[in-house]
């Protein structure tokens, strides 16, 4: 088991690195990189450092093992003891940022002192970068030529934008693949598409990893773990985390292969018995997540829904209609927060309100009934509860109700206590209003 990050544990690596001819990574080891992400901008707090996070992630995909995250000032003494350091630990340094024109972008420096050579004049880059200010009608400043001298002996790639990026091999102290990208998330992302994955395929023995994420609902988090951990301990090639959000648990399961279908072919099975093992908490899986499979079954079956709450303040129309596409399911709703709301806008006699109080059962049939009456929709969710911190009615707090009224017009209602804080009762009201019909378009 590791950590709620999804970072795989054990990735074989079983054949040598090799990039350019050279051995970086003997047989058999995991290969292991770091993220140097360059400017002062990020450690003066004005920029987040989201390159580090991306590159982490692909890595990860690619069966890479990052052991450090650094951030270093626009300062080529700090930039070249850090790359030091982290040429000495790794593998691979994928360093981002430092590459523009200006006298603070520091990286090809940095590069070639770490390396011990010179900076050479590429004449074909600065050809290119040429073409490209040409291309964008624009003047090419003199500084801009300054980004067609990269460390000796380096590859350069085009740019993507107008930074030429490389790759440079350290064969001293130990053999270390450092590859310099471009700040700019956009021309980082196309570099890495374009030429990094393949080089990081290479060096990593072509292992790639794939994360399935499983959506489960309704169920505890050890309760949970008690079902799923194990099938996969019975599953060398995979791997588990969990999150535990505050309206979902997501068991995550990664599997490596050599290759990203055979990887995802590989989970595939480890889905279904999840799945199958979770007996209907499983609400989706990878991208469809509760709403949105709602929704989908929904829009299949031609079939509309109407919401009336008041414990969650509209919070589960709110998560319904950030699906794309929800407006061909969800009508409308009514937040009915205050007693004369509940009589005024869905019609809930006041006979009923005070002889059962708000938050109640026949008070919450009430509600979905004149939803659905008020909207015509097929389906209709309500919901009322105390989400805390203080109590209603002498209910405690987490005392929660929820009901749905069928196309056919009959309403079902449920009561629970709801653990947690008052933003987790109003997350997780929501989810098992929503997921009450979710099991019901399923049939179950
Ligand atoms: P350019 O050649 O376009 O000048 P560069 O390699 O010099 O790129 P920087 O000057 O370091 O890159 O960064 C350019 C911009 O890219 C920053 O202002 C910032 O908006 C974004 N950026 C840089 N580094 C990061 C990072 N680590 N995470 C997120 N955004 C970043
Ligand atoms: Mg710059």
């Amino acid at each position: 088991l590791n950590d709620a990050t999804g970072t795989p544990e054990r990735i074989a690596a079983p054949e040598p690195g090799v990039v350019g001819g050279i051995t970086i990574r003997a047989a058999g080891q995991p290969t292991r990189a770091a993220v140097l992400s360059v400017g002062s901008e990020l450690l003066l707090g004005d920029l987040t450092d989201t390159n580090a996070t991306w590159i982490s992630r692909r890595l990860k995909e690619q069966g890479v093992e990052v052991v450090h995250h650094l951030a270093v000032r626009d300062d080529l003494a700090e930039f070249v003891s850090a790359l030091d350091w982290l040429a000495e630990r790794t593998h691979l340094v994928i360093i981002g940022g430092g590459l523009g024109p200006t006298s603070d972008d520091l990286t090809r420096e940095a590069v070639a002192s770490t390396a011990g050579v010179e900076l050479e004049h590429r004449e074909d880059l600065a050809e290119e970068i040429a073409r490209r200010f040409a291309a964008m009608d624009r003047h090419m400043a003199p500084a801009n030529l300054k980004q067609a001298m990269i460390p000796a002996g380096a590859d350069a790639w085009p740019p993507a934008g107008t930074a030429p990026a490389f790759g440079m091999t350290l064969t001293s102290p130990t053999p270390t693949r450092i590859i310099a990208l471009p700040g700019v998330p956009w021309e980082l992302h196309q570099l890495w598409d374009d030429h990094v994955a393949a080089e990081v395929a290479a060096l990593a023995g072509r292992r790639v990893t794939v994360t399935r994420i499983l959506h489960v609902v309704g169920r505890g988090e050890s309760d949970v773990a008690a079902v799923v951990e194990p099938l996969v301990d019975a599953r060398p090639e995979a791997t588990l985390a969990f999150l535990a959000k505050a309206h979902e648990i997501q068991v995550r399961l990664t599997v490596s292969a050599d290759d990203r279908e055979a990887a995802f072919a590989a989970s595939q099975p480890l889905v279904d018995e999840v799945t199958a093992a979770l007996a209907g908490g499983v609400a989706g899986v990878d991208d469809e997540d509760l709403e949105t499979v709602v929704l989908r079954m929904l829009t299949e079956a031609g079939q509309t829904v109407s919401t009336a709450e008041s414990a969650t303040g509209g919070d589960i129309s709110a998560r319904l209609a950030r699906i794309p596409g929800a407006s061909r399911a969800l009508v409308g709703g009514a937040v009915v927060y205050a007693m004369d709301a509940k009589h005024d806008l869905l019609d809930v006699p006041t006979s009923l309100l005070d002889e059962h109080g708000s938050v109640s059962g026949p008070i919450t049939e009430a509600l979905a009934a004149g939803a659905r009456a008020r909207t015509g929709t097929d389906w209709a969710i309500a919901v009322t509860g105390v989400a805390g911190p203080g109590t209603v009615d002498g209910l405690p707090v987490g005392s929660c109700f929820w009901a749905l009224a069928h196309p056919d017009g009959h309403v079902e209602v449920h009561g629970q206590r709801i653990p947690g804080d008052r933003t987790q009762v109003i997350a997780r009201l929501g989810t098992v209003a929503i997921d009450l019909l979710r099991r019901r378009l399923a049939g179950t």
